[in-house]
């Protein structure tokens, strides 16, 4: 499986670069993947070729913009087996996918003295679009705890959502944890009592298959920065039925159906929340990425990262005063590894990194209750990709144990 994998990185010219006069270890994909050749290649054909607003036009230009974009939207369909395409709508990102659920579901759904569940390990992007909406609305934000080893806490879960739940909002995978949590399990406690769960995909959908039928979930939020594709665009699946009876996020253009003076009406799902001039381009692009982590396949690319981690976290546990976030073996872990060295803060740790080549992230991750839970400020933090190798593994423990020698 190895080889097939080093073939890959040559798809990744950014790659083949020294930084601090070191080969690049990119390390830093939780954060943003890199993009192959195929995609790039893809968007420029895009813009040389088809360029033109969708939807709008009647000329050949605009009918290719359309059908293209209209293809993306396909791809992700099956891509994540969504029963229909108009299920599929495109947005900026997983904020933006969030923030549209919050504001046109939740604020229609969600009442004074109601309950929004959500975990102590979600990303700020999938805690204060609720935490909002909980202040606006008057209901109760509520917590599921963590088991020690960081797992979330199945047994206080099943607690926490009751009848007074409206809305369950839980990362799918852990971008600090590396941990991927039971969602369909969840999906069968919100819907017990009638509440919908939104899960936030992020650090899943580029990593694992993922298939919201058989996860059974109301709303699912990815982006596809992290997944090979361009920034500023995204996903956000919803089940028709819900996508429906919402109001639409913004007003405009695209959107519409009937425009009177006084007022309006509304086209049908999924165009009535993709108002004005979209990311055309980037939905192509992602529909690119999608064709291309398709043909490695999903369940490949899941077992080739679970081998990495394998690799990985022996090798950084064995480093004396390294402490690792999360479940201190492989199983149920995902290609993420948080990681705090001792008396050293994780900034001046990255830092060090970097001078020998490897890019890591340090800080917060955008988790701060998180952090506060786990009694740390920060933490270091290496996530794995398709690109990577044993060999960037070998270059991290190296600068590891470089930076632990430099600071003694
Ligand atoms: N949720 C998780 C778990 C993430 O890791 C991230 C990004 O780091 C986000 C949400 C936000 O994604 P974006 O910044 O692409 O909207």
């Amino acid at each position: 499986m190895d080889n097939k994998f080093l073939k890959i990185r040559n798809d990744f010219p950014i790659l083949n670069q020294k930084v601090n006069n070191e080969p690049l270890v990119y390390l830093d994909n939780a954060a943003t993947s890199q993009k192959p050749q195929a995609v790039l290649d893809e968007m420029v054909r895009y813009y040389q070729n088809d360029n033109a607003n969708t939807h709008r036009s009647v000329h050949t230009l605009g009918e290719r913009a359309t059908e293209e974009y209209e293809a993306a939207r396909g791809k992700v369909q099956k891509f994540i087996n969504a029963k229909e395409s108009r299920e599929v709508i495109f947005t900026k990102g997983t904020t933006d996918s969030l923030n549209l659920v919050a504001a046109t579901y939740g604020e229609e759904n969600v009442s004074a003295g109601d309950e929004i569940v959500v975990s102590y390990m979600e990303h700020h992007s999938n805690l204060i679009p609720w935490q909002q909406l909980a202040l606006r609305k008057h209901a109760t934000l509520k917590y599921i705890e963590l088991t020690a080893d960081g797992q979330l806490d199945m047994a206080d879960a099943e607690q926490k959502i009751t009848v007074k739940t409206k809305i369950v909002a839980i990362a799918h995978a852990s971008n600090v944890l590396g941990v991927t949590n039971d969602i369909q399990k969840l999906a069968q406690m919100a819907h017990l009592h009638n509440a919908v769960i939104v899960a936030d995909g992020a650090q899943a959908v580029p990593h694992q298959p993922v298939d919201v039928q058989n996860l059974d979930v109301d709303f699912y939020a990815f982006s596809g920065h992290k997944m090979l594709a361009p920034m500023g665009i995204g996903v956000l699946y919803g089940k028709s039925d819900l996508l429906k009876a919402m109001s639409p996020y913004q007003y405009g253009g695209e959107m519409i159906d009937f425009v009177e003076k006084y007022q309006s009406t509304w086209t049908d799902i999924p165009w009535k929340f993709e108002a004005g001039t979209q990311n055309v381009a980037g939905a192509i692009g992602l529909g690119k990425a999608i064709d291309y982590l398709t043909e490695i396949g999903m369940q490949n690319i899941a077992e080739y990262e679970k081998h990495l981690v394998e690799y990985a976290l022996p090798k950084l546990l064995e480093i004396p005063g390294v402490t690792v976030y999360g479940p201190q073996n492989q199983i149920n872990r995902n290609a993420v590894i948080s990681f705090n060295l001792k008396n050293l803060h994780p900034h001046d740790l990255a830092t060090a990194l970097d001078m020998d080549g490897v890019a890591v992230r340090a800080g917060h991750h955008c988790a701060q209750p998180l952090m506060k839970y786990l009694n740390v400020v920060a933490t270091a933090r290496a996530s794995f990709y398709i690109y990577n190798t044993v060999e960037d593994i070998d270059q991290l423990i190296y600068a590891i144990k470089d930076a632990k020698e430099f600071f003694k």
